[in-house]
């Protein structure tokens, strides 16, 4: 909360307040022109609560009780937070980068990778994982059919490069943070995979050994979130890749895992 006060909007709103919301559309006998209104209205409150800016939203009064949380402009939110990350200098790491690095990839994703912070040609691109590290990261997820183009979002735990590629301190860490939470509640993933020690710390308000963290499954919001080492530690130490290899395919079963209990789920409602 404190994050977001410093910085002028809160994301406080909760969905169960959203919903009050909605159901006390529902049990109206407003006009159309009132009822759009209303919701007008209400997309007016939350997006000041959640991103301070307006966003544009189609309202569809056939389908209102479904709309206000689902049809959420999710590009418009994150150009909207991406445009308050590149002005932010709510750490010291503003005076050295080149560029802020806010993420890449689908939309929709059904895993959000998160790292922990832009290096040399990231802060060059302004983009995530695209030096020698990000190229391994790519054929990792590969490896279990994912992809930044088809179904992954990536993101880092800081924005900007800490200076001479060093490990953001955990002032940093927490400076920052709040901008990877606003992210994960807009994109809503499905899984998050971390990648390396300080990025599950950050997330996860942990502080075990990442020998500890891996072959885990923790719980963000709701979201299964596991931890491998990071890419680079890869590159560092080829004895690596094997319990490497071994995290991805837990993380590839927990996938299957969560897909089979769905459609069992689904097939018992119909
Ligand atoms: Fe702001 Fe994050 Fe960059 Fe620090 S690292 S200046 S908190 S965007």
């Amino acid at each position: 909360m404190e994050f977001w006060l410093e910085r002028g909007f809160d994301l406080a709103m909760s969905e169960k307040a959203l919903n009050e919301n909605e159901s006390t559309y529902n049990e109206s006998t407003y006009t159309d022109a009132e009822a759009r209104q209303i919701l007008e209205t209400l997309f007016l409150i939350e997006d000041f609560f959640r991103y301070g800016v307006r966003c544009e939203h189609k309202i569809s009064l056939e389908t209102s009780s479904s709309a206000i949380p689902s049809t959420w402009d999710r590009k418009a939110h994150l150009e909207a937070l991406e445009t308050q990350v590149s002005q932010c200098t709510a750490c010291g790491l503003w005076q050295s980068r080149s560029q802020t690095v806010f993420g890449e990839g689908v939309l929709d994703p059904k895993v959000m990778v998160i790292g922990e912070g832009p290096g040399m040609e990231e802060d060059r691109q302004g983009l995530p994982f695209v030096g020698a590290s990000g190229q391994l990261l790519d054929k990792m997820l590969a490896a279990i059919d994912l992809s930044r183009h088809n179904n992954c979002y990536i993101a880092n735990i800081v924005k900007c490069r800490p200076p001479n590629n060093r490990e953001p301190s955990p002032s940093e860490c927490d400076a920052c943070i709040g901008y990877l939470r606003a992210q994960i509640d807009i994109l809503q993933p499905d899984f998050i995979l971390c990648v390396g020690r300080i990025a599950a710390h950050s997330l996860l308000r942990l502080s075990d050994p990442i020998s500890r963290l891996r072959g885990r499954s923790f719980d963000f919001q709701g979201i299964p979130v596991c931890v491998t080492f990071h890419p680079s530690a890869l590159l560092r130490d080829t004895a690596l890749k094997r319990p490497a290899w071994e995290d991805l395919k837990q993380f590839r079963s927990l996938m299957e895992c969560r897909a089979l209990t769905e459609s069992r789920a689904t097939k018992k409602v119909k």
